[in-house]
């Protein structure tokens, strides 16, 4: 029986619990067998554009956050996603150094500006987590200025959350070692060159800090309502697959309703099409 469908509870980090990344293997291919992708990427596809036209007939929304070092993989995903679903019915954001009306205000202005719309998602490329992540390593503000964002921002998401939202945020898990080929080939494939970015390879020299920055961002904010999903990355098939899975499975999970026939119809249109 080939493996088609990942447990993703291993990778769902439980409230207050630490990710623990440095016992997590970027390079899982979590038993999935590469010759059963097309099978399971055709079956996550289904699933997500059932799920996708009955969000959008609804008044419900959905958030996936995706965070990572450079070249860990979000551009890639959320291409992938966008493979999958109606791209009309996706909301796509990718934050970047605030500009000056954004530092003008509190941080999560310019975030709740991109929050999904009803019978929406949102898919954010970084995030608000920028503000406890490179804010903390790069001591944009002191220690008393970041470190209560945490609690602010379960706060955030839980207001979202009651409001109709449901949010998934991933950690795309990717290896030194694969991050610098990919850094490697950014320079190297005139395709790819614009997406180089000498700051990408400094901040390399910074790779311990980071990971003590989103070990305690994870622990911090993964709740039941909002996990964070540890992704490994380093084998990019792996890595859509289980990102498009858990989204499949957050829509599922929102017991989404099937719209009713609309009432008053003309005579032409009462009758179902022939299959
Ligand atoms: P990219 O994702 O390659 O377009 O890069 C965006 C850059 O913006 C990254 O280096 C992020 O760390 C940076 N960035 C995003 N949000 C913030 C923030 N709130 N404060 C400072 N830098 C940020
Ligand atoms: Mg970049």
């Amino acid at each position: 029986m080939p493996k088609t469908h990942v447990d993703l509870a291993p990778l769902r980090v439980g409230k207050g619990r630490r990710p623990r990344l440095d016992r997590r293997d970027p390079g899982d291919d979590l038993g999935l067998d590469r010759d059963d992708e097309a099978d399971i990427l055709a079956d996550l596809t289904e699933r997500l554009e059932r799920q996708q036209g009955l969000l959008a007939a609804s008044r419900r929304s959905l958030l996936a956050v995706f965070q990572g070092v450079d070249a860990a993989g979000k551009d890639g995903v959320i291409k992938a996603l966008g493979h999958a679903m109606q791209p009309m019915l996706i909301h796509l954001r990718g934050f970047s150094t605030p500009t000056k009306p954004e530092l003008a205000h509190d941080y999560l202005w310019r975030v709740h500006q991109e929050t999904p719309e009803k019978g929406r998602m949102s898919l954010f490329n970084r995030s608000h987590y920028e503000d406890v992540l490179v804010v903390r390593v790069d001591e944009l503000v002191p220690r008393d200025v970041w470190e209560p964002r945490f609690e602010q921002i379960n706060r955030f998401e839980q207001f979202l959350t009651d409001n109709g939202t449901t949010i998934v945020k991933f950690m795309l898990h990717v290896s030194p070692d694969e991050q610098l080929e990919r850094l490697r080939e950014r320079v190297h494939n005139p395709i790819k060159r614009w997406k180089h970015n000498p700051d990408d390879y400094a901040r390399r020299a910074q790779w311990d800090e980071y990971a003590e920055a989103y070990e305690d961002a994870i622990r911090r904010t993964s709740r039941p309502d909002a996990p964070w999903l540890i992704v490994p990355a380093d084998r990019k098939w792996v890595r859509n697959i289980v990102v498009m899975q858990a989204i499949a499975e957050a829509l599922e999970g929102m017991d989404l309703a099937e719209p009713p026939l609309p009432e008053d119809l003309p005579e032409e249109l009462r009758h179902a099409p022939a299959p």
